[in-house]
C-alpha cells in the first residue's frame, strides 16, 4: 500500500503563516485523517507535542524520507470551524488559483498582535434644540465639519467615533473643541461592543407587504425542510428589499443561526446600519475595511464564541467563522468590489455558495441591476427569482434621452446639450441640487466619429481599439493593431478623435455658464485623501454646493433627498471601453445614476447624453427596463460566448522586462495550445469547446515599470479551465522563470486588464 502524506499548518492564526510541514500518515490513521482536520504533531528539536491542521493530503514525499515524522494523532469530533475554514481555503485555491498559503490567509483573520485597542462613542451633552441652532451658527460660520458632526448629534444621541471621523470626514481637532466646549463627552471602552444606543425605531412594528411576506415564507419554508436554496431578489431601489432581508435575519436568529449579510462598503450608510441595530442591538457586528486586523480578529472571536449573530460587512465578512451558519445575503449582488483584485481572485457570490453549502444555509442575492451571471442562473432555474416591483418611497424620474450627434449638427459643441442647460437653470433658480455624473471608468482612449458616432472596433473580438502611441490603434483582448484612420470610415467625417474630456473641465465649463454656482467634485483626484469621500457626500447632503460632478463614484450609496436633476453627460464612455461588460456596466450606471432623482418628495428627472441613443444599454436604461436590457445583452454573449454563458480565463503575466514578459506569456499560450486545443476542433465551425485569445498587452500595458501581458481561455466548461490552470502552474513549478516574472489567474475576469 503506498504512503500517504499530510501537510500540516503549526499555529493557522499566526500573522504570517508559516509553511506547511510534511508527516507521515501511519496506517491506523489512514482512513481517517482529511483535510480539515486537526490532528497532534511532534514538532521541533524536542518533539513537543503540538496543535496543527491537516490543509493537504498526498501520495508524494517532499522531504528525505528517513528524517519524516509521523501524524501522532487526530482530534476528537471531525472538523470543526477551522476545518471548515480550511476546507474552503481548499476550495479557493483550486477554483481561483494561488498557493494555499495565499488562500489560507484570505479565509483566516490574523492573530491580533496590537494590543486591545480603545473603542471610542461620541456622545451629546447639549440637548436637541441647542445643537440644532448651535448647528446653524456653524454654517453660517462657513464651518462645515463642525456642522455635519451636529446634524448627526441632532439625529443621533450617541455616535461611534470611527464613524465621524471616518465618514463624516470630521477631523479630531474639531471633535475635541466641541468636547472642551461642553457640547459633547467622548466615551472610551475596552471591549468592542455596539456603540449605538438603540433608537425607538418604527420597524419592529412595520408589517411585510403581502410581496415581501411571500418572500421571506418561501425562502423560511425551504430552509426548514432542509433544502436550504438561492435566491435572487430583483427589485429597484426603494422597493423594500432591506427589509426583506432584516426579516430573513430575524427568523434565522430565532431558529438559532447566524447571517452574513455583505454590502459593498461604499454603499454602506449609516442608515442601513441604524436600521439593523434598532432590530438586533448588540448583537450585530459591522466589519469595514478602517477596522485594525487585532479588531477584525476581535470580531471573529466574538462571532466564534457566539456573542453575535449578525454581521455586516464588505467581501471579506463572508469568512467570519459563525458556527451555525443560516444565510448569506450579498446586497448590490452585481457590484465589482465583490470580486478580490489580489491573489487568490475569488468572487463572493460564488464563495458565498460552497460557504452556504458546508453549512446548509440559504443564500440571497439581492440587486435592482442584477449581474448577467445571477440573473442567467436565475433564468435557468438555477436560483429562484424574486420580484419586487413598486418604489415605496419617492417616484422614478422622468428621463430624456438627448442625441449628441445632433447637437453638433445644429451647432452646440459645448458638453452640456440644450435640454441639459435648461433644466440646469430651472433647478438653479429653484435651489433645487442636480448631479452631473461623466462616467470615465474603463476609459483607455477609444476612438470614435463625433459627427455619427461610429465607434472603431476590433474586427476579431467585438470590443473597442484603444489609441496607442504613434497613431495606432490596438486590441487589448487580442493584440490585433491597425492604422488610426484620418476620417470615419461610416460617414467620411474628420471629427474622429480619440474621447478626451474631464470632471475639471466641466466644472470650467459650468462656472463660465451659469456664475456663482456652487460647485462640488468628486473624482479620483478629489477622493485620493483618507476621508474625502465621504466628506464631499455629507457636504453636498448638507446643501454646501448646488451642483456636484462626478465620476461612477457618485452614482452609488448615499441618498440626496433634494436631488432632482440628474445628467449623465457622456453614456458612450463607458460604452465603448475596450471589455466585453461594457454594455452590462453602462446600463448599471445608467439606470443607478437616473435613480438618483426624485429620491425625496420632489418629483425628479434625468437627461442622459449619448452618441449612440438607440444603443439597447441606453434606451432600457431609460426606460428602467432591466428584462429588456438582459434579453438582448445574453443574446450577444451567447453569440461571442463571453460569460456567464462560457466561462473565461486570464493568464496574466507580470514581467520587470519587456521581451522576457512577452516571451513567457507567449510559452505558456503555446503550452496551453498544444495540450487542450486540438488540431481539428481548431478550425471546426459551431460553438468551439475551448478558445485561445492572445496574448496580448494589456490594457494598462505597464504600471510601476511592471510589464503586463494578458491572454484569455474560453470554455464552456469551468472545470476545464481549473485544469489548464493546474497545467500552467504545474508547468511553471517544473521549468520556474526567473524570480522578476509572475503570473496570476483570473477567472471570469470582471475588468479587462
Ligand atoms: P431597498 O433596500 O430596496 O432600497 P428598503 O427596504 O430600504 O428598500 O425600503 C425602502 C423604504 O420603504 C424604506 O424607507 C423602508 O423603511 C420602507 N419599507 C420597506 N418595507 C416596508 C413595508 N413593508 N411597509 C412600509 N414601509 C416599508
Ligand atoms: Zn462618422
Ligand atoms: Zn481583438
Amino acid at each position: 500500500m503506498s504512503e500517504l502524506y499530510a501537510d500540516i499548518i503549526v499555529d493557522i492564526s499566526h500573522e504570517k503563516l508559516d509553511r506547511p510541514f510534511q508527516y507521515r500518515v501511519p496506517e491506523r490513521l489512514k482512513d481517517v485523517l482529511e483535510t480539515g482536520m486537526c490532528v497532534e504533531v511532534p514538532f521541533g528539536n524536542g518533539n513537543k507535542l503540538l496543535k496543527g491542521y491537516c490543509i493537504g493530503l498526498g501520495n508524494v514525499c517532499k522531504f528525505d524520507p528517513a528524517r519524516m515524522k509521523e501524524v501522532r494523532a487526530v482530534a476528537e469530533g471531525g472538523v470543526g470551524i477551522e476545518g471548515r475554514m480550511i476546507s474552503l481555503a481548499g476550495w479557493i485555491r483550486e477554483n481561483y488559483g494561488s498557493t494555499m498559503i495565499q488562500a489560507l490567509k484570505t479565509v483566516l483573520p490574523a492573530k491580533r498582535t496590537v494590543r486591545k485597542v480603545e473603542h471610542r462613542t461620541i456622545q451629546r451633552i447639549f440637548g436637541r434644540e441647542e445643537i440644532i441652532s448651535l448647528m446653524g451658527e456653524s454654517g453660517r460660520r462657513g464651518q462645515f465639519a463642525k456642522e455635519r458632526l451636529l446634524r448627526e448629534l441632532a439625529e443621533q444621541e450617541s455616535i461611534p467615533y470611527e464613524w465621524v471621523t471616518g465618514k463624516l470626514g470630521v477631523s479630531p481637532q474639531t471633535v475635541s473643541s466641541l468636547e472642551k466646549a461642553g457640547v459633547l463627552r467622548i466615551l472610551r471602552s475596552q471591549s468592542f461592543r455596539n456603540p449605538v444606543k438603540i433608537q425607538q425605531g418604527t420597524e419592529q412594528k412595520r408589517l411585510l407587504s403581502s410581496s415581501q411576506r411571500r418572500i421571506v415564507e418561501e425562502v423560511m419554508g425551504d430552509f426548514d425542510a432542509g433544502k436550504p436554496d438561492v435566491y435572487l431578489l430583483h427589485g429597484i431601489t426603494g422597493s423594500g428589499k432591506t427589509f426583506v432581508y432584516m426579516q430573513l435575519v430575524k427568523e434565522m436568529v430565532e431558529r438559532g443561526r447566524q447571517a452574513i449579510l455583505l454590502i459593498p462598503e461604499i454603499a454602506l450608510t449609516y442608515q442601513t446600519l441604524l436600521r439593523f441595530y434598532a432590530m438586533f442591538g448588540d448583537r450585530v457586528s459591522v466589519m469595514n475595511s478602517n477596522l485594525s486586523s487585532g479588531e477584525k480578529y476581535d470580531q471573529c472571536e466574538r462571532a466564534r464564541n457566539g456573542e453575535i449573530d449578525v454581521i455586516i460587512g464588505p467581501r471579506s465578512a463572508l469568512f467570519t467563522p459563525f458556527p451555525r451558519l443560516g444565510i448569506i445575503i450579498l446586497d448590490e449582488e452585481h457590484e465589482g468590489s465583490y470580486k478580490s483584485e489580489a491573489t487568490p481572485k475569488y468572487h463572493a457570490r460564488e464563495t458565498a455558495l460552497e460557504v452556504a453549502r458546508m453549512h446548509g444555509a440559504s443564500v440571497m442575492l439581492g440587486s435592482a441591476t442584477p449581474s448577467l451571471e445571477a440573473y442567467y442562473r436565475a433564468e435557468s432555474g438555477e436560483y429562484k427569482l424574486f420580484l419586487l416591483k413598486e418604489r415605496l418611497s419617492g417616484s422614478l424620474p422622468q428621463v430624456h434621452v438627448v442625441d449628441l450627434r445632433r447637437e453638433l449638427k445644429e451647432g452646440n459643441s459645448s458638453v452640456f446639450s440644450r435640454k441639459l442647460q435648461e433644466l440646469l437653470a430651472e433647478r438653479l433658480s429653484r435651489g433645487e441640487q442636480s448631479i452631473l455624473f461623466l462616467n470615465r471608468r474603463g476609459y483607455a482612449g477609444f476612438v470614435s466619429c463625433r459627427s455619427c458616432g461610429y465607434v472603431m472596433k476590433c474586427s476579431h473580438c467585438d470590443v473597442s481599439l484603444s489609441e496607442h502611441t504613434g497613431k495606432r490603434l490596438i486590441c487589448h483582448y487580442c493584440g490585433y493593431t491597425q492604422e488610426m484612420p484620418n476620417i470615419c470610415p461610416q460617414c467620411g467625417s474628420r471629427y474622429i478623435s480619440g474621447f478626451r474630456a474631464g470632471t475639471q473641465q466641466v466644472e470650467e465649463k459650468l462656472r463660465q455658464l451659469y456664475p456663482g454656482v456652487r460647485t462640488l467634485r468628486m473624482d479620483a483626484d478629489t477622493t485620493r485623501a483618507k476621508g474625502s469621500y465621504e466628506k464631499i457626500l455629507s457636504a453636498f447632503s448638507g446643501g454646501e454646493a448646488d451642483v456636484l460632478i462626478g465620476t461612477q463614484m457618485i452614482v452609488k450609496g448615499h441618498d440626496f433627498p433634494k436631488v432632482t436633476l440628474v445628467g449623465v453627460l457622456a453614456a458612450d464612455l463607458s460604452l465603448n471601453m475596450s471589455d466585453y461588460r461594457a454594455g452590462e456596466r453602462t446600463f448599471q450606471l445608467l439606470a443607478q445614476a437616473v435613480g438618483r432623482a426624485g429620491r425625496g418628495s420632489l418629483p425628479g428627472e434625468a437627461v442622459i447624453q449619448t452618441y449612440q441613443p438607440e444603443h439597447y444599454a441606453v434606451v432600457h436604461a431609460a426606460n428602467q427596463n432591466y428584462e429588456g436590457f438582459y434579453g438582448e445583452e445574453i443574446i450577444y454573449r451567447e453569440m461571442v460566448g463571453y460569460p456567464p454563458v462560457s466561462n473565461m480565463l486570464a493568464v496574466q503575466v507580470f514581467s520587470r522586462e519587456e521581451e522576457s514578459g512577452f516571451a513567457l506569456a507567449d510559452r505558456l499560450a503555446a503550452e496551453v495550445k498544444e495540450k487542450f486545443i486540438k488540431p481539428e476542433e481548431k478550425g471546426a465551425g459551431g460553438t468551439i469547446p475551448l478558445q485561445l485569445m492572445g496574448p496580448a498587452p494589456a490594457t494598462i500595458g505597464r504600471i510601476n515599470d511592471i510589464f503586463r501581458f494578458v491572454f484569455y481561455v474560453k470554455s464552456l466548461k469551468y472545470g476545464k479551465l481549473v485544469k489548464i490552470k493546474d497545467m500552467v502552474e504545474e508547468g511553471l513549478r517544473r521549468q520556474p522563470p526567473d524570480g522578476e516574472l509572475t503570473v496570476q489567474f483570473d477567472f471570469n475576469p470582471i475588468h479587462i486588464m
